[in-house]
């Protein structure tokens, strides 16, 4: 069978399983099977696939079929500027996020030399695409989970930052080391009673411990502002990922810590996703 017409079954395949983009998801994985990029395939549709290469892409496709999210089948997420190893043990880097990122690359331009820390920094997509725009910035990103701290390790050393970063394996309550110019965090904070509700590609297949927010969302929110407004220098910026319904609570948690709202700002779907404050 030759590259077009086994992208064609596959597509039909995702899309009898009701997955959408299902021609692009299929050309995706061919172009893992094949070991080439997108180009390769549009330009070759018609060569012949090898008998284990057919295997491959079969396997693949049958496991997007049931979920899998593209990128954990190719272990790629692109975000910001560079690409982002991924594995199950990791939380795919969300478009959403991006608003973190822009919002810290805007309040320092005109600084040198400063501190930031992570708190769950998982893949690194934060940390890591501020450090790879800032050269003389340095990095501590802290996780409680080791495996996303090896992933988030591996993608400092690709986008050449390793030697600004520091990790710690830590619980956010039990880490106490250092003073920051700058925190950020995209903590768990689904509702435990709401996580069911998510779609299947997220709940059936990405960490919980990344998207746990306890009973009532706002468990690791609590941890990650009082650990933030001890470790942050005065008049320091904290850059925080909120649920779409969190902003009220989340500002009342923040002026009780001390830390002045600067402001508020809406994702894609036109959700409340971040909140930008200062230590005062
Ligand atoms: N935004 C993520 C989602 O919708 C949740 C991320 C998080 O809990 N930090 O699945």
């Amino acid at each position: 069978m030759n590259i077009n017409l086994a992208i064609n079954e596959g597509s039909k395949f995702l899309s009898s399983n009701f997955i959408p983009n299902s021609y692009l998801d299929s050309e995706i994985l061919m172009a893992k099977t094949i070991n080439k990029d997108r180009n390769y395939i549009l330009l070759n549709p018609t060569k012949i696939l090898k008998k284990i290469e057919l295997i491959n892409f079969s396997n693949l496709i049958k496991l997007r079929s049931s979920g899998n999210p593209i990128a954990y089948l190719t272990n790629k997420k692109f975000f910001w500027n560079s690409e982002f190893i991924v594995n199950q043990d990791t939380l795919i880097p969300r478009p959403d996020t991006e608003l973190a990122v822009e919002n810290i690359l805007n309040l320092t331009k005109q600084k040198n030399k400063i501190n930031i820390l992570d708190i769950g920094i998982g893949s690194g997509c934060i940390l890591l695409s501020i450090l790879k725009e800032r050269k003389s910035f340095y990095g501590t990103g802290i996780d409680i989970s080791k495996k996303c701290l090896n992933i988030s390790k591996m993608n400092a050393i690709n986008l050449k930052v390793s030697s600004r970063l520091k990790l710690f394996k830590s619980d956010v309550d039990k880490f106490n080391l250092g003073k920051y110019d700058l925190v950020v965090s995209n903590p768990p904070y689904i509702k435990k009673c709401k996580l069911k509700y998510l779609d299947r590609d997220v709940i059936g297949f990405e960490p919980k411990q990344a998207l746990d927010g306890g009973l009532d969302g706002l468990s690791e929110i609590r941890k990650v502002i009082k650990k933030s407004s001890e470790l942050i220098k005065k008049n320091g910026k904290f850059i925080l990922e909120i649920g779409f319904d969190q902003k009220n609570k989340v500002i009342n948690l923040l002026k009780r810590e001390g830390f002045y709202i600067n402001s508020t700002q809406k994702d894609l779907a036109n959700n409340d996703r971040c909140i930008v404050s200062t230590k005062i």
